[in-house]
């Protein structure tokens, strides 16, 4: 258990180091005495305290108290932070364990209330220590690991050193040397860095520990004697003490123990100049056992009784009880069971006291040990029961920490491989959520993929369907080119073939009715000129017809001056006019691209309409031009007879006519033909007209017209 001292030891290193120096505390309490302000005393008061600390409990106490009282009255929270801190740290040194709790949390509070991130850490480094001293191992390597991050944060490179430090001995008192090396390790970097030597000895020796525990004995070695090889450059006699104490028990177990005298022997006198009297005790009690293994019994007896001694004066009763036992199996060995006894029934009764059970056992078998002696066998058998019984009792204690402690390693290595499964299953999501991020990326782009094959798909489909459509108006074009051509013909023969027996017709009942005027009678004769009307009616049929299958046919477009247009129409049925004594107004007419013949054709239907179906005297007809933007529009207006609504659409169709041959003679075809060569030119033909309001024909023609010689002459 020796070696863990060292250890404990360091963790002090939150602890300022060494004993009360007298002229420090001088010059301190000078400076309260003259201290000019109330924070200023605060703070004089706190040093002064941790001056005291390792020296005089009682006054590092009462400075403490008086630094909290001014603190809390003027309510300096840094103040605050550091008193209670130092309070809390004293109340643990007092064994006042409850209030050690309540104000190390109290100075935590206040830190954190000023955002005191060094105050935060070194609180939070006490509250680790405090749990460490409870032997609550898990919650001080919490308290010690949320310290280091604070100062690894801050950039606190000392501090960080010190957790390093305080994390080491933590992971050594729970078995896990590995990670103790690792962070003690650090800390001999960091106090590298610093130029700390004095702390990198303190350090090596916590290492040596460490493999020493492990049983590596020629690391344990090498380290503390690196460790004493640093604390003599240094003059660090704290260090050289620990080091000479430690190697010392390296030489007793190696049975050297010479070598292991002269070790302890330096540790005890160091000890001695620091008046480290717990140092003092404990180098006495390793002298006193190397002694017992030379079998030097009186000597053995004699540096126990004085460590006992020392133990009394600092009232460090569980050092009394390790040396009440020891004399006790000293005297044994000695042969003195009575001496034995003086020292075994004390122990007896502070194992029980301070509940140190294997203590106790050990008391209970020298107990028996000097009863079999002094051959009392009734009380070496009652106290060898007892020393079963509390082993017993040791051992199950045992087999429930050991068993508490494989449980709370199991959690812990749970606990490490959820962390573990946690990041891989982050490590997984982020993977997933990357996997999920390409797999919508590449959703996305085959959807623009998809979307720009589907218009590709579509773009050619319509390519197919309009080149599909194009054939087929090409071929019903063709078709239609070919019926057209038919038709033609069919006119052609119509108009020509049928003009020839009309002809003959026509000249037969001329000849009947020339040669035989005689033989005729009236009756006859009427009959005779039905027939030649018949057959002057079918040959006006027949030249309408042709002039209909021809329009648009073979057509040559040029620029035409319409007024010349209308002038040839005109001369055309200059007879017709000058009979009806029709009048022609023609107004403004422009130039515009168009077929001749066509429109000549088609005012010639015009006017010969416009004089035809009119009872006025004169008729009178006017042609205007309208201006309207993109289009030509001129305008037939009579005074004729006009046309109900009912007509406007059936006059422009083939054949259709309003009036009776009587009446009116014609073919039904005159403005079929008008409205055929409007639309040759993209144009359109209208009327508006009423019965007996005379008629106004409108011809509506593009100006940008671009001749197209359709095959239907459409
Ligand atoms: P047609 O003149 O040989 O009868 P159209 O095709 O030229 O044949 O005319 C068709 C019909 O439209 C005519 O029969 C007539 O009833 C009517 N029509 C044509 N022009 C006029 C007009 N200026 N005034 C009144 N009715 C007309």
């Amino acid at each position: 258990m020796k070696y863990i001292i060292t250890l404990i030891t360091t963790i002090f290193l939150l602890v300022p180091w060494g004993l009360a120096d007298s002229r420090h505390i001088d010059s301190l309490m000078s400076a309260l005495k003259y201290a000019d302000s109330d924070t200023q005393k605060v703070l004089l008061y706190d040093k002064i305290a941790w001056e005291f600390l390792n020296s005089d409990l009682d006054k590092a106490a009462s400075y403490n108290k008086k630094g909290c009282v001014l603190a809390e009255e003027i309510i300096y929270r840094r103040g605050m932070g550091k008193s209670f801190k130092t309070r809390g740290v004293i109340a643990v040194f007092q064994s006042d364990l409850e209030n050690a709790l309540k104000h190390l949390q109290n100075a935590l509070v206040n830190f954190r209330l000023i955002n005191d991130k060094v105050g935060e850490a070194n609180t939070i480094n006490n509250l680790g220590w405090y749990y460490q001293q409870v032997g609550k191992y898990k919650e001080s390597l919490e308290y010690f690991e949320a310290a280091s991050s604070i100062r690894e944060e801050i950039g606190d490179k000392k501090g960080l050193a010190n957790s390093c430090n305080n994390l080491g001995v933590m992971y050594y008192m729970l078995g896990k040397y590995d990670k103790s090396l690792q962070k003690h390790l650090t800390a001999i970097r960091l106090w590298e860095e610093l130029k700390e030597r004095d702390n990198q000895a303190a350090s090596f020796l916590n290492i040596g520990a460490v493999y020493r525990e492990m049983d590596e004995k020629v690391l344990a070695m090498g380290n503390f004697q690196e460790g004493l090889k640093i604390a003599v450059e240094e003059n660090n006699l704290r260090s050289m003490a620990d080091a000479h104490s430690n190697i010392g028990d390296m030489w007793l177990e190696n049975l050297k123990y010479k070598k292991a005298i002269n070790h302890y022997l330096n540790a005890l006198n160091i000890r001695e100049k620091l008046a480290d009297k717990t140092g003092i005790r404990e180098s006495l009690s390793s002298l006193g056992a190397v002694h017992t293994a030379q079998k030097k019994y009186h000597e053995a007896i004699a540096y126990h009784n004085r460590s006992l001694h020392i133990a009394k004066t600092i009232d460090d009763k569980s050092g009394m009880l390790t040396q009440y036992n020891l004399l006790g199996e000293v005297q044994n060995l000695y042969n003195k069971p009575r001496e034995a006894l003086s020292y075994l029934m004390p122990a007896q009764q502070l194992a029980k006291e301070l509940g140190m059970m294997p203590e106790l056992a050990k008391t209970y078998k020298q107990i028996s040990l000097a009863y079999l002696t002094l051959e009392d066998y009734q009380q070496a058998f009652q106290f060898q029961a007892l020393t079963t019984e509390v082993n017993d009792q040791i051992f199950s204690e045992e087999k429930t920490r050991v068993l508490e402690e494989l449980k709370e390693k199991y959690e812990s290595d749970q606990k490490e491989k959820e962390i573990g499964m946690l990041q891989k299953e982050r490590e997984i999501a982020k993977l997933r959520q990357r996997g999920w991020m390409i797999l919508s990326l590449a959703l996305a782009m085959a959807c623009v993929i998809g979307m720009l094959v589907y218009r590709y798909r579509i773009k050619v489909k319509n390519t197919l369907a309009l080149a599909l459509q194009k054939q087929a108006i090409e071929e019903r074009n063709h078709a239609l080119e070919l019926s057209n051509a038919d038709l033609e013909q069919f006119a052609y023969v119509v108009s020509h073939d049928l003009k020839q027996p009309l002809r003959t017709i026509g000249s037969f009942a001329g000849l009947i009715s020339r040669r035989y005027p005689g033989v005729l009678d009236s009756e006859g004769k009427e009959f005779i000129n039905y027939v030649t009307d018949g057959v002057k009616q079918m040959h006006n049929l027949l030249t309408d017809l042709l002039i209909y299958a021809q329009t648009g046919k073979n057509s040559t477009y040029r620029v035409m001056d319409m007024n010349e247009i209308i002038d040839t129409a005109t001369k055309n049925l200059q007879d017709f006019i000058r009979e009806k004594n029709a009048s022609i107004h023609v107004e403004g007419m422009p130039f515009m691209v168009g077929n001749r013949s066509g429109m000549i054709q088609l005012f010639q239907n015009m006017i010969s309409n416009a004089i035809k179906f009119n009872e006025n005297q004169p008729p009178e007809i006017e042609i205007e031009y309208r201006d309207e933007n993109d289009r030509h529009l001129i305008v037939v207006r009579d005074n004729g007879i006009g046309i109900s609504a009912d007509h406007k659409e059936k006059i422009f169709v083939v054949f259709q006519r309003l009036h009776t041959q009587e009446d009116y003679p014609g073919t039904g075809i005159g403005l079929s033909i008008c409205q055929k060569v409007a639309k040759q030119h993209g144009g359109e033909i209208w009327i508006d007209s009423e019965p007996g309001k005379g008629s106004a024909f409108y011809i509506s023609l593009p100006k940008d017209f671009v001749p197209v010689t359709h095959p239907l002459g459409l």
